[in-house]
């Protein structure tokens, strides 16, 4: 085999963001994916119907919207079309009843009733400052804030959602918050799933919880063409399973989680090491299912169908109790569930009588259940008569989302359990978490900082890390169109 520039493991966003960024400093890079298709977390696929693509993994992207790398990079300019739903989240209640987080936040407010003002004064200063608190969680490991006020800002208000309902009254900006807050998968009350609220809720009145049209593939496909453009070789079909099978490179950045580089490199890795990456610990599990149905999804509350994404977990509490048990390893009857109805937001993903659901329930990490009747009870509780909708059905138990993908431990889709620690300090404390002890050799996927979800920064920052020490490249490239 000959030699390149560098390599990657992977063509997850992050694999995919480090091979722009090194790409566009001049290097020749390669890629190596074992899947047939690009895209890890982006991947959007025929499943049932070949005219009707379902996102395997992600589907909504607050965090593409809004990360310092996605803004340069310029995905709209590019022609992905992010299109921004009405109502970013909705919490349907029983009794018909749902709480609702528009675009705009003077429609949340006023749809809340006495806690509409609390909802604003928790919210607005934060939106007025989008890009500084983005900023601040996303330039970890050393956080530098480009806006001292929106850290301030940030971080008066995260204590005080930490210990329960925050400054609510009223079960429906209770039960809001506490959907967002779980998107941290852990548990419920705690300073990281504030951290988390703060963050994603913000960005849905900011710059929103879009969804690319013809679904997240088209986002890995912008930047699979960048790096092509940029002379890079991405591989498909090729697990990797040992370093010595990369061709020679000065730089190897791995895309994968702390298990799968303890696989790769094995007994290289100082004995140190290798014992802090044995301790890195995994969090509860996602079981994905995927829905072929004839009809919109029949929210019992009707407002609920203009929104991106539906989160059920019923009053704060409920939430709470079930995010606690699941983190602590226990089947709960009533999960956290998520449900976006795709179509309802791009009509592009419907053909007569056929349209996507994406639906996901968190449960204990290594859960081996089929999910597909938990999920499916769990929205046809809020909306009665979805059962009769569905035409075909396809449930990833947690246990074997590993056999989807290995970064996904357990069916850990953070790639590591977000606790405090390991939210600040990724995969093991270092001063470079991206560095391994082996000369070249990077992690650049979820597993270190700043985590999960599609913002690319892992990659980009682990490239930049490459690019100062294997290649004295200091100034950091710009990945804009
Ligand atoms: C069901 C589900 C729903 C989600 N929903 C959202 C959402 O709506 N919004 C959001 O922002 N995030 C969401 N996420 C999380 C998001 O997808 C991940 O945080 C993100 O994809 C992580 O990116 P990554 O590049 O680190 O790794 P991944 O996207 O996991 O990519 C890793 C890639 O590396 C490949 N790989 C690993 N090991 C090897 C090897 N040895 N050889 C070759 N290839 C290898 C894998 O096949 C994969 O393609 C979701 C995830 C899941 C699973």
């Amino acid at each position: 085999m000959g030699s390149v520039d560098a390599v990657i493991v992977g063509t997850g966003p992050n694999g995919l963001a480090a091979a722009v960024t090194l790409a566009r400093a001049g290097l020749a890079v390669e890629l190596y994916e074992q899947h047939d298709t690009i895209g890890g977390g982006l991947r959007t696929v025929s499943l049932f119907d070949p005219d009707v693509r379902h996102d395997v993994c992600s589907a909504v992207h607050p965090m593409a919207a809004a990360s310092p790398f996605f803004r340069e990079f310029g995905l709209q300019e590019r022609g992905v079309e992010l299109i921004r739903p009405e109502i970013a989240y909705a919490h349907p209640l029983p009794g018909g009843r749902a709480a609702l987080a528009a675009a705009d936040l003077d429609r949340t407010c006023a749809g809340l009733g006495a806690d509409g003002e609390r909802w604003r004064r928790l919210m607005a200063p934060l939106v007025a400052r989008g890009h500084g608190v983005v900023d601040l969680i996303m330039s970890a490991p050393r956080p530098r804030p480009s806006d001292p006020v929106a850290a301030a800002l940030f971080a008066l208000r995260a204590p005080r959602l930490a210990v329960g309902s925050g400054p609510f009254a009223g079960q429906e900006a209770r039960a809001l918050l506490a959907g967002v807050a779980a998107h941290l998968v852990g548990p419920l009350p705690s300073l990281a799933g504030a951290a988390v609220a703060l963050l994603l809720g913000h960005l849905a009145h900011g710059t929103g919880w879009p969804l690319p049209r013809g679904g997240s593939g088209r986002i890995a496909d912008a930047l699979a063409a960048d790096i092509r453009a940029h002379g890079g070789v991405l591989h498909t079909g090729r697990r990797i399973t040992d370093l010595a099978e990369l061709p020679r490179a000065k730089a190897v950045l791995l895309d994968v989680a702390p298990k799968g580089l303890l696989a790769l490199a094995g007994d290289r890795l100082p004995h140190r090491y290798r014992r802090a990456l044995g301790r890195f610990r995994y969090g509860p599990g996602a079981a994905k299912v995927d829905f072929l149905v004839s009809e919109p999804v029949p929210w019992a509350a009707p407002e609920v169908a203009a929104a991106g994404t539906v989160h059920l977990g019923g009053t704060q509490e409920e939430v709470f109790r079930a995010e606690t048990a699941t983190a602590r390893g226990r089947r709960v009857a009533e999960p956290f569930v998520l449900v976006v109805d795709p179509a309802a937001v791009d009509p592009s993903r419907a053909i007569p009588g056929k349209r996507p659901v994406w639906a996901y329930a968190h449960v204990p990490n290594g859960d081996p259940r089929d999910p597909v009747d938990i999920v499916r009870r769990r929205i046809e509780a809020y909306a009665p008569g979805f059962t009769d909708t569905i035409i075909a059905a396809r449930g990833v138990p947690a246990a074997r989302m590993e056999d989807h993908n290995p970064n996904y431990v357990g069916g850990d889709i953070s790639a590591g359990a977000m606790t405090l620690r390991q939210a600040l300090l990724r995969p093991t404390p270092r001063l470079d978490p991206y560095r391994t002890p082996l000369p070249g050799v990077y992690l650049c996927s979820a597993s270190t900082p700043p985590g999960p979800g599609v913002h690319g920064m892992s990659g980009h920052l682990a490239a930049l890390s490459a690019l100062r020490r294997e290649f004295g490249v200091r100034t950091p490239p710009s990945p804009s169109p």
